[in-house]
């Protein structure tokens, strides 16, 4: 049996006085608030049993990590319906890029990219009555966390220099890929980024992503095949134009977020989370990147 508790903490030791940190994210103001020294990790077995170190009790921003919730969401509502919509292949660019949206047709390449992510928002607020009030619902629920929220001034910040957010969703309203109004899918959309959370609730919300589709309160959210396609395009797509080095250097599915946050899985064995906000130019987290490397290949837990 490994001490998962003590490979954490050795990881965390090594990193956690490297001055090479990366760059905490500044296009969205508020995000250029945070401290470039935070660094926590946090793990989740589903047998229950877990482990920690550093700062992994403090809230931060999960932004994009929020797109796989989101898109668990709209799978569960619509089913294979949603591949219409948007596409399954990785992007190779940047996750707020504009011109392959164009010339594919306003179908974007997957939805964890910012134009396909917005595609799944249109979704949500489609079906849901209250699409902010419902969403926190929803993630409070598979988190078994009543106490998670909204961000209110990251996500105003967000709305009022969102611009290439904004470009999205016009050119995929231009498209006729946009149901709602755009000021209201897009308002969904920072507020789902702006959810606030630490290392251990987000391993509770991604639990379901490694227990077959269960979530923390044993409840079935989704089917086997379902699961199997989530954590295929977080494998794929999870983190942009570097979903090919970390899948060659950590080896699991995963998403990462500007707020400097990731979440990888094991599937039927564990969720381990990251967070540290130095980010490096393809807008990872550095350390978190260099932090899940050494634990796969420490422990020698990957798909591979
Ligand atoms: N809310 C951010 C945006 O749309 C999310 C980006 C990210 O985390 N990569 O730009």
């Amino acid at each position: 049996m490994i001490d998962f508790q003590n490979v954490i903490e050795e990881i965390h030791n090594d990193l956690k006085l490297t001055t090479q940190r990366g760059v905490v994210a500044s296009y969205i103001p508020e995000l250029a608030k945070q401290r470039n020294t935070s660094f926590g990790i946090y793990l989740k077995h589903v047998s229950g049993d877990n482990c920690h170190v550093g700062d992994w009790d403090k809230p931060f921003s999960i932004q994009s990590i929020s797109k796989v919730l989101a898109l668990s969401k709209a799978i569960a509502f619509e089913g294979n319906n949603i591949w219409k919509r948007v596409d399954v292949e990785p992007s190779g660019n940047p996750f707020n890029h504009l011109s392959l949206l164009e010339l594919e047709n306003g179908i974007p390449r997957n939805p964890l990219i910012n134009a396909g992510a917005i595609v799944v928002a249109d979704i949500l607020v489609t079906h849901l009555k209250n699409p902010k009030e419902d969403f926190l619902h929803y993630v409070r629920g598979i988190s078994g966390d009543q106490t998670i929220d909204y961000n209110l001034d990251v996500a105003t910040s967000e709305q009022r220099t969102g611009f290439k957010n904004y470009a999205a969703a016009n050119l995929l309203k231009s498209f006729n890929n946009l149901n709602n109004d755009v000021d209201v899918v897009l308002d969904f959309y920072f507020h789902q980024c702006a959810l606030e959370m630490n290392c251990e609730q987000l391993a509770n919300a991604f639990y379901l992503f490694s227990n077959r589709g269960k979530c923390v309160n044993n409840i079935q959210h989704l089917t086997l095949s379902q699961i199997k396609r989530i954590n295929a395009i977080m494998l794929t797509c999870g983190f942009y134009d570097e979903a090919g080095e970390f899948a060659f250097e950590v080896g699991l599915p995963g998403k990462s977020g500007v707020g400097g946050g990731i979440v990888a899985l094991l599937p039927n064995n564990f969720v381990i989370v990251t967070w540290a906000p130095g980010l490096n130019a393809k807008g990872n987290s550095l350390i978190g990147m260099q932090a899940l490397e050494q634990f796969t290949t420490k422990t020698n837990r990957s798909i591979f």
